[in-house]
């Protein structure tokens, strides 16, 4: 029996005048979600400049008998679609069928296909079928569409924008393959193999077809679950990423998922390890029942609404936050040859795939860096440098030095400075190169912010008030935000026109260049960005931590450097600086020892 049915003439309009076939992408989704709807385990995407010329879908799948075959070029025909409403609510995975005449009245197209039975051939230009005949295709479907928007006026604009196109479409089945690992998919433009997956199921494998193997080798699979979400996918080392939001892939119940906030959530999971406007590569699935969350689809993308989303977002923080806590991070410089880099290009030769394959399968049985390291413990507060002696006060319960240290990086002790900027610094495994200024700001920063989150309400009075005289437009901003500064534990008051009197500030605030300090802060308070107070807390304790740390230029001590070496091993995250730049490099010995050739390989 034929699976297609007509659709309203209300539908077919909005369709054939909407944004379907707006784009040659959008072509190439329609296919490809056809041929995922008809159960293909094998895809392939041929194109011919950027499929303005030529698109040719063909897929091992259910296929069409011919009754099928000739209703879905029907103007009316749609297998599931049959008032607006259903636009809306839709099921699987997107439009199918009923895009099908919109792409035909555009172009020229020949579909093959079969259903296991007798095979079929349609040929159909500019909308009108031509011949209807029989096909040698034993299974599957075959559709070939040629020249696209050569009857309309469309055609030039995108002839004038194939990369972009190519782009999009790259994009769009990179990330069909992440969603369907199980599918094998393959993408030609112009003869050339962009993509090329096995379709075995392994999302690693996808992932290194995408990105190559040095990327590959630097994701770490994660999963996590609560009462209402599970998650789970790869997440790359901070080190790597990239300046387009396109490397966070967001999948939900399967489907592709375009949410600011999800990648947000990712980003902000990835905090202070990683600069501002990168993107680490991350492909996350996530797994809810269908009630907590409610999908809008667009013509063009989709969104969604989680109706629970604060339990998906501390879940994915603490999954991928426990994740970077568990890892040793300091990136190796490597000593490259060129037989080396050449790994980073996709080609097709069998040895290339042999040597992915067999990383691959090793991987599964290496757990050297995923070792867990006990919860983070309590840090000893008590370092600024310059301001070391002051703190006799504070004294150590001798239960608690006889716990664990937490450390993420073995000892390493200090050989020299260079410039005045860079610790040099050795241990058994290798050299490394510490950048003291971000160090330094790591070890402050922590300090700082554990200091503002104890609710400690010691505080210093000071002798001689500090007075604080604003612009006029800065005090107004200021007056509404008050409330700020008393969180913080100082203690104030207005005093004549636009100026604050401090008379006690909280005991962590360093006792030389406070009134400096103050004003930093103050002047958070009023740079007129909105935050909530946690945001502001620990935007004081990025400003005064690099305010209050050695600087480049700044010549110290062995006795310093030492100090600092191990302070900043101690830290939560000792790898980046809070923003986000790396605090440490390494030269493994092997590394050395090949550099200098005096290990020969
Ligand atoms: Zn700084
Ligand atoms: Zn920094």
């Amino acid at each position: 029996m034929s699976k297609i049915e007509l659709m309203s003439e209300d539908l077919a309009n909005k369709i054939a005048a909407g944004e379907v076939v707006e784009k040659t992408m959008n072509v190439v989704k329609e296919l490809v979600e056809n041929a995922i709807d008809a159960k293909s385990t094998f895809i392939k995407i041929e194109l011919v400049d950027s499929g303005v010329k030529e698109i040719c879908v063909t897929d091992d799948g259910i296929g069409m008998d011919r009754e099928d075959a000739v209703m879905a070029f029907s103007r009316h025909a749609t297998s599931k679609l049959k008032t607006l409403e259903d636009l809306f609510n839709i099921e699987s995975l997107g439009f199918r069928g009923e895009a099908l005449p919109s792409i035909a009245s555009v172009s020229k197209v020949n579909l093959k296909t079969s259903d296991g039975s007798i095979g079929t051939e349609v040929v159909i230009n500019g909308g009108k079928i031509e011949e209807v005949s029989n096909s040698d295709l034993k299974q599957g479907t075959k559709i070939t569409v040629k020249d696209l928007f050569y009857n309309t006026p469309v055609r030039l604009k995108y002839l004038k924008n194939l990369y972009i196109e190519l782009a999009n479409i790259v994009d769009y089945v990179n990330k069909m393959a992440l969603s369907f690992p199980n599918i094998k998919f393959v993408l030609i433009n112009n003869d050339k193999e962009l993509l090329n997956t096995d379709g075995k199921g392994s999302l690693l494998k996808v992932i290194n077809a995408i990105y190559g193997l040095d990327v590959t080798k630097k994701m770490i699979e994660i999963k996590g679950d609560n009462k209402d979400y599970y998650i789970s996918g790869y997440i790359s080392y901070p080190e790597v990423t990239r300046t387009n939001r396109n490397v966070i892939t967001t999948l939900v119940n399967g489907r592709i998922i375009h949410n600011n906030d999800l990648v947000r959530t990712i980003l902000d999971s990835y905090h202070t390890y990683i600069p501002e406007s990168k993107y680490p590569i991350v492909v996350l699935n996530i797994e809810a029942d269908p009630y907590l969350i409610d999908i809008n689809i667009h013509p063009t993308k989709m969104d969604i609404k989680f109706s629970n989303f604060d339990n998906l977002k501390s879940l994915i923080i603490d999954v991928i936050g426990k994740k970077l806590e568990s890892l040793t991070l300091i990136p190796t410089l490597e000593a490259k040859d060129k037989e080396g880099s050449s790994l980073n290009n996709n080609n097709d030769s069998i040895n290339f795939k042999n040597i992915i394959d067999n990383y691959i399968d090793s991987k599964k049985n290496v757990t050297t860096y995923e070792k867990e390291y006990d919860k983070v413990e309590e840090m000893t507060l008590d370092f600024e440098i310059g301001e070391k002696s002051s703190n006799d006060e504070i004294e150590e319960p001798k239960e608690e030095e006889e716990e664990v240290e937490h450390e993420r990086i073995k000892k390493m002790y200090p050989v020299g400075l260079v410039h005045g900027t860079y610790i040099i610094a050795e241990n058994e495994d290798g050299m490394y190169v510490i950048d003291q200024h971000a160090a330094n700001e790591r070890i402050n920063y922590e300090k700082y912010l554990k200091a503002m989150g104890t609710h400690d309400n010691k505080v210093i009075d000071l002798l001689i008030p500090i007075k604080i005289e604003l612009p006029n437009s800065d005090y107004i901003i200021f007056k509404e935000n008050m409330h700020l500064l008393e969180e913080l534990n100082f203690t104030f008051e207005e005093f004549g026109i636009n100026t604050i009197l401090i008379r006690s500030h909280p005991y962590w605030l360093p006792t030389f260049n406070t009134e400096e300090a103050i004003r930093r802060i103050i002047e958070i308070i009023v740079s007129k960005e909105s935050f909530d107070s946690y945001k502001f807390t620990e935007k004081v304790a990025i400003t005064l931590a690099c305010k209050m740390s050695i600087k480049a230029n700044d010549h110290i001590s062995l006795e310093t450097m030492e100090y600092l070496l191990d302070t900043l091993r101690k830290t939560e995250n000792p790898f980046t600086c809070p923003h986000g730049r790396p605090t440490i490099i390494t030269y493994s010995n092997y590394e050395l020892e090949k550099l200098f050739k005096r290990a020969m390989n």
